[in-house]
């Protein structure tokens, strides 16, 4: 769902009038420690000093999108009151290739192509369908994002993507329609048959991928060298290197570990009074709304059984 105004600020608005309606104080400042104390917790804030209260919930997201106000100060918040924190890595990232091809292609993005991660193995590790994007370092776009989640061991395995640029047609269809488009361009070169196919910034990359002449005419173009042609049309492969910065990620995967925080309360098992909510914890999905839906769950879960544990 979205709001009408299609606008997040919306979204932020209507959560601040709900609390101050239900009569919250808000405090806006930054947290620099949370100690525990004998009845309870001492927040140590930056402009308005100390800040005595009986429950905490941690919910300072993760440390990606930093400019968002989240750096991870949850994680350090976390060690100092002695919980385990698994270690931070990006997810939903975009991802790093090796090779000229995404400079070549860099700012192109593709609707309705297939994609298929293998390891070093040829192994399939991640395949899926949709839109991607070509940048000056690799790739991005929802399919490459979502791909990262499954990519967790750079370094020590070898991934390898595979895009198919024509997955609606199998070798067959698209063999006939690389005839048709052929015949309406016999005497012209090569280099100008594929307009109709592919977009204007691919066509110079499977040429030289096919290894067919860009200059040679199509009419001489033979049956091997079209079926080369068709390969690097259902096969456009690159090596994948590694990921953008966790700062570039719009999830951080690792956080405070789950089993240290009660499912039903979502109160720290090891701290009475202490609630974690969102990314700070160890949860991440997919794009999709599901790491919101995880903000907003956890958030209400933790705020209900805190008050309800000071008001009863
Ligand atoms: C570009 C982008 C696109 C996204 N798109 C989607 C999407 O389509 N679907 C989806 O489900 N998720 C998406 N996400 C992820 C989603 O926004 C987050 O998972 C979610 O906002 C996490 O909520 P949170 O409240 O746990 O943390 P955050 O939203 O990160 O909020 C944490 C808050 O804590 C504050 N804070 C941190 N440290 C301190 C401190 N020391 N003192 C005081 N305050 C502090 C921060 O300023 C911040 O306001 C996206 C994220 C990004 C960056």
């Amino acid at each position: 769902m979205f709001p009408v105004s299609d606008k997040a600020k919306t979204v932020v608005d209507a959560l601040k009038k709900y609390a101050k309606d239900m009569g919250a104080r808000a405090i806006q400042d930054e947290v620099v420690s949370v100690t525990k104390t004998e009845s309870g917790f001492s927040l140590r804030l930056k402009d308005h000093g100390r800040l005595n209260c009986d429950k905490v919930i941690i919910a300072t997201g993760g440390v990606s999108y930093p400019q968002t106000g989240s750096t991870g100060d949850g994680y350090r918040f976390a060690k100092e009151l002695g919980h385990t924190v698994v270690s931070p890595k990006p997810s939903l990232v975009p991802l790093l290739a090796k090779g000229s091809i995404p400079k070549k292609l860099m700012g192109l993005s593709l609707k309705n192509v297939a994609i298929f991660i293998s390891d070093e193995n040829g192994k399939k590790v991640y395949e899926d369908f949709g839109e991607m994007l070509f940048t000056h370092y690799g790739v991005s776009g929802p399919v490459i994002l979502s791909a990262s989640a499954h990519l967790r061991d750079f370094g020590q395995k070898k991934y390898t993507l595979s895009i198919d640029l024509k997955p609606a047609l199998d070798e067959q269809t698209l063999d006939k329609r690389l005839l048709r488009d052929f015949e309406a361009n016999l005497n012209k070169d090569f280099l100008h048959s594929l307009d109709a196919l592919l977009p204007q910034k691919m066509i110079p990359v499977i040429i030289e991928n096919s290894g067919i002449d860009p200059r040679k005419k199509v009419r001489d173009i033979t049956k091997e060298e079209r079926q080369a042609l068709l390969l690097s049309i259902k096969n456009l492969s690159l090596e994948l290197t590694g990921t953008r910065p966790i700062a570039e990620a719009i999830i951080t995967s690792g956080g405070v570990s789950v089993k240290e925080i009660s499912p039903k309360t979502m109160e720290s098992k090891l701290v009475p009074g202490l609630y974690f909510a969102g990314e700070v914890i160890d949860v991440d999905a997919y794009t999709g709304g599901f790491n919101l839906q995880i903000a907003y769950s956890t958030g209400h879960l933790a705020g209900i059984s805190a008050a309800e544990e000071v008001i009863s």
